[in-house]
């Protein structure tokens, strides 16, 4: 099952490596066809190679559209070197097999993520080099076709280990990363029409991920796991950089996101933010004056809970705040940019993972977001659903003060982003009790009003923390009796989509309580 390597054709857009490559190869008296801008390079580098116009008769035309799209090219990747029909065929025509394709694709995710035109992306997808990689991929059993520069060294190492040739098992594996490559890049190019002609809802568009990442283990460590991206480019965990730290885990990931999408939620001009995240709920989100401020405020939530937690802002990381991050252990710290110092504090916690990215999120995207069930997935447009003050009802007789409307839009925020049923206590720009993921509301309620009562024994402070705070719900009340508990811990006034079917009965208890009550008529569900 070795096939012996005589004829390469290589084609990429993107250069990395390709002369190192190129060299190898000769050097193992491999003969080197080209396309335009592949061919000149290497020429340029003092490289024999020959044009694939040559190969083919046609010149390169149309912009590019039609460089490799010919039967002289095709025939060498798809025919089988083992079957008579086939080499009576090539010697008919004068086809030369080719035995390695190298391959990268027009930049197109990268011409979406930066914005350009409609006809700009359109030019960008390739054509001739998928249906090279296509064909040789089928041809798996003859032919090598390599699609990434990370493989170029393997490809060279198998190669010398077998004195140009290479494996069966080597060449399967080439062909399955091959068709991941060309179904991720179709599914980019899908989800970019189906965004760029704002067709409903996500109907007729595709999905595939590019392995980014493969993963020590899952949830559990009996679970093997990796981590894809979706070709977005989109600024978040997959594109942060990793400025030092143990590799993330596949729980790290998943909340580092859940957190960095939460702090995102806060404009960065309206002050510094912090959110601390553990299990993808949060335990502590607040504003403050600084940005160290704000992680103390954020901390003093739930400071049990920040134990190991991840931490997310929504400026760049400084020095007083590192300083104060490292006084406990922390698993990962995710912000757009750290400053020299904060860097410098860091280094001496070598297992705190420091991730940046060079943006926020952007919360107002739209984008997909999708789940997996038996045999299928769920897929939904991301929950982007912003109120904004003008949005809301006032339902109670006692409107809420300036300062609680405040706290209200914050603490809702929050709640988009806690698992339901969502409770947030809120006081001056900071959570003071998060209740999520219960079955009943009531339960949330309660647990989030207990927590904050322990915190404020643990603290020596007087009365609980909920004391004279704002309560968000992600969703209606159904009974009156979520509101009554939340009365009772402390809380002045509510924040709620209203809607049930007892919206009377709980307006009534609000009254009844002195609360004020505002309706979003949005709700934040978030199973
Ligand atoms: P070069 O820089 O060598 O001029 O072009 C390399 C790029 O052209 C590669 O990304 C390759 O996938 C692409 N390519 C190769 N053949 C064709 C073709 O027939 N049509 C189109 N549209 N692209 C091709």
């Amino acid at each position: 099952n070795l096939v012996h390597i005589g004829r390469a054709l290589l084609s990429v857009s993107d250069k990395t490596g390709l002369l190192d490559l190129a060299r190898a190869l000769a050097a193992m008296g491999v003969e080197l066809i080209s396309t335009g801008g592949t061919a000149q390079t290497l020429r340029t580098a003092g490289l024999k190679v020959r044009d694939v116009a040559e190969v083919t008769g046609f010149p390169e035309m149309m912009d590019g559209r039609v460089k490799t799209l010919h039967p002289m090219v095709h025939g060498g990747l798809l025919a089988l070197r083992d079957d008579d029909e086939h080499l009576v065929a090539m010697a008919a025509h004068g086809i030369e097999p080719i035995d390695l394709l190298v391959v990268n694709l027009y930049p197109f995710e990268q011409t979406v993520a930066r914005g350009a035109s409609y006809a700009d992306c359109i030019e960008n997808i390739d054509i001739g080099g998928p249906a090279m990689i296509r064909a040789a991929s089928k041809n798996h059993k003859f032919v090598n076709v390599v699609t990434d520069p990370q493989d170029y060294d393997a490809l060279l190492a198998e190669m010398k280990a077998h004195g140009g040739a290479t494996s069966y098992g080597f060449r399967q594996k080439l062909a399955l990363t091959a068709y991941s490559r060309t179904a991720a890049y179709d599914a980019a190019v899908s989800a970019w029409m189906a965004g760029a002609i704002k067709d409903e809802a996500p109907r007729r568009r595709a999905f595939a991920g590019t392995l980014a990442q493969t993963l020590r283990y899952g949830e559990n460590p009996h679970q093997k796991a990796a981590f894809y991206t979706d070709g977005t480019l989109r600024p978040g965990v997959a594109t942060a950089r990793q400025w030092q730290g143990k590799e993330l885990s596949y729980n790290n990931i998943n909340d580092t996101d859940a957190a960095f999408e939460l702090v995102a939620e806060f404009d960065p001009a309206q002050g510094p933010a912090c959110a601390i995240i553990k299990h993808a709920n949060p335990c502590g989100v607040a504003q403050g004056a600084t940005l160290a401020e704000a992680y103390a405020r954020a901390f003093d939530c739930d400071r049990t809970s920040a134990f190991g937690g991840i931490i997310a802002l929504n400026q760049p990381l400084d020095g007083p705040t590192a300083e104060k991050i490292v006084e406990i252990f922390t698993e990962v710290v995710i912000a757009p940019g750290a400053d020299q110092a904060a860097r410098a504090v860091f280094a001496a916690k070598k297992n705190l993972r420091l991730l940046t990215t060079d943006r926020l999120p952007d919360p107002k995207a739209k984008g997909l977001a999708w789940r997996q069930v038996a045999g299928g997935f769920l897929v939904q447009d991301r929950d982007n659903g912003h109120v904004a003050l003008s949005d809301l009802k006032v339902v109670t007789k006692r409107a809420p003060t300036e300062a609680e409307l405040r706290d209200l839009l914050f603490a809702w925020t929050v709640a988009k982003h806690v698992k339901s049923n969502a409770i947030i206590y809120v006081k001056d720009g900071a959570t003071v009790g998060v209740g999520a993921g219960q079955m009943s509301r009531v339960d949330s309620t309660r647990i989030a009003a207990r927590k904050a009562q322990d915190m404020a024994e643990a603290m020596g402070l007087p009365g609980p923390l909920t004391q004279g705070s704002v309560v968000a719900s992600d969703a209606f009340f159904p009974f009156a009796d979520g509101l009554i508990t939340a009365a009772e811990a402390g809380a002045t006034a509510i924040i709620q989509p209203g809607g049930s079917m007892r919206d009377d009965e709980v307006i009534a208890a609000a009254d009844a309580a002195g609360l004020a009550m505002v309706f979003t008529g949005q709700r934040h569900f978030r199973h």
